[in-house]
């Protein structure tokens, strides 16, 4: 084919490209032009938004001082700096008073020193530091597991753990109070979710009756310590049920370590039960640990596939070696003094005897780190944790969504560090402070919705 020939195709061929394109281009902005406008709603619309808003709306309404996000001004455990003012504190939870222990501060201001502030990376890509083996090490030795592995938080352990391994074909059966990371887990996964009643065994038999032979992997999740009721998970028969369906068992002991058993390893040393009777121990490390994170324990299997496949693992930075640091401290100490766990036995113990006593309805708590007082009506408990404020005392009120519409309550963490003045004193400014808003029918009831609705309308 001769030059001019050659050009002259190309030439063609680019001009049949361009009318296709002008063609597809018009058909575009025609289709555009034509579709109707979608619109995203701002964030102000949103109707979750609206609801944050006329929560706050109904407090100032009320004239109610916001309770949450108060700033701490130092370590906060049984007492706290609030304002310049010092409170005694049930809201924080150092559940052993370590948080200021001189042996917890040294050996994070030492980690500190050695490995800089962040482990840089995700572990598998160069965040491994030698105190993470060491931390491993102590908390599978807590569970006489063959191993451990930690995340950077509480939560996300939860999420990561259980979203690794159980999938679409698998069936999560949890307790109806289980803690929302878990069920922020449980989602992610694609498993098919189901409750039982709280601490109710019969309730899960029924349930695994029903479907046990549908799923490939069942997974049963529940609290050792719950964490917005402070009562027990039924260990020994949630292992006699394992033992007749054949699944696995994960305990989230946040709220146990330290706290239950002679030497505060949690809830299978309250029971007396081995620890591996229990497939997957899950726990954070800003309870007792005094630091920030969380863990699983098990089999050597187990740790070796989370720490290859969970995502909150191989994609996120390694703990922070400080506290890693904390936490070791921490555990040692736990170790060596078991007085801690027996003397936050006494004051948790304390607490529900002289709130007993004073009529308060502590719910389901059997006087282990969480005492709840049930209040009922959400306004009601806000404004008497305002007024405990008021009178030095520093609890923090739990309402929707955070528990069931009419739930709403005081929760108390306990610590070690109490002293029976302070344990004495709360009960007593609750128990008066609560006496009058009852006599004063303040809460819900006495509010006018139809007015809060023209505020909100005018906001
Ligand atoms: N599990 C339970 C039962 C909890 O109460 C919490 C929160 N305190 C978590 C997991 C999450 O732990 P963290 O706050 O350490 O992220």
């Amino acid at each position: 084919m001769d030059e001019s020939k050659r050009q002259f195709i190309l030439n063609r061929m680019k001009g049949m490209q361009k009318d296709v394109e002008d063609g597809r281009r018009t058909r575009t902005e025609q289709a555009a032009a034509q579709a109707p406008v979608r619109k995203q709603p701002r964030f102000e619309e949103l109707a979750e938004y609206k609801q944050v808003v006329m929560q706050q709306l109904a407090g100032r309404h009320l004239g109610m001082e916001n309770p949450f996000y108060r700033a701490h001004e130092g370590a906060s455990g049984a007492t706290a700096q609030i304002g310049g003012r010092s409170f005694d504190n049930f809201a924080s939870y150092d559940y052993l008073g370590l948080n200021h222990h001189p042996k917890v501060l040294a050996r994070a201001a030492e980690a500190l020193q050695t490995f800089g502030v962040s482990a840089s990376a995700s572990r598998v890509v160069a965040g491994e530091r030698t105190i993470h083996t060491v931390l491993e090490e102590k908390i599978a030795d807590v569970y006489d597991a063959q191993a451990a592995v930690c995340f950077v938080s509480g939560y996300l352990t939860n999420v990561a753990a259980i979203s690794s391994l159980v999938g679409p074909k698998d069936l999560v059966i949890h307790d109806e109070f289980i803690h929302n990371s878990a069920l922020a887990g449980i989602r992610l996964s694609g498993a098919t979710r189901r409750f039982f009643k709280h601490n109710d065994t019969a309730d899960l038999d029924r349930v695994l009756k029903t479907l046990a032979g549908d799923y490939e992997r069942i997974l049963v999740i529940v609290e050792g310590v719950y964490s917005m009721d402070g009562d027990i998970a039924d260990l020994p028969a949630l292992i006699r049920l394992k033992e007749q369906y054949g699944f696995w068992l994960m305990v989230d002991e946040a709220h146990s370590l330290g706290v239950l058993g002679e030497t505060g390893r949690g809830v299978f040393e309250h029971f007396g039960i081995a620890a591996g009777e229990v497939d997957i121990w899950m726990g954070t490390l800003s309870k007792t640990s005094c630091s920030c994170g969380g863990y699983i324990a098990g089999s050597e299997a187990l740790i070796t596939l989370l720490k290859a496949q969970a995502g909150g693992f191989v994609y996120s930075v390694g703990l922070a070696p400080a506290l890693a640091a904390a936490a070791i401290a921490s555990l040692e100490i736990l170790k060596a003094e078991p007085e801690r766990t027996h003397q936050l036995r006494r004051n948790s113990h304390l607490f529900l005897e002289l709130a007993r006593e004073r009529g308060l309805d502590t719910g389901l708590s059997q006087g282990y780190s969480v005492v709840p007082v049930l209040v009922a009506d959400s306004l009601r408990a806000v404004q008497l944790s305002n007024e405990l404020h008021a009178d030095g005392i520093n609890v923090l009120p739990i309402i929707h969504p955070a528990v069931p519409e009419g739930l709403a309550r005081l929760r108390f963490f306990i610590t070690s560090a109490h002293t029976e003045e302070q344990i004495a004193r709360a009960v007593d400014r609750t128990a008066v402070i609560l006496g009058r808003l009852k006599q004063e029918n303040f809460g819900l009831a006495s509010f006018d919705a139809g007015q809060l609705m023209a505020l909100f309308a005018k906001s």
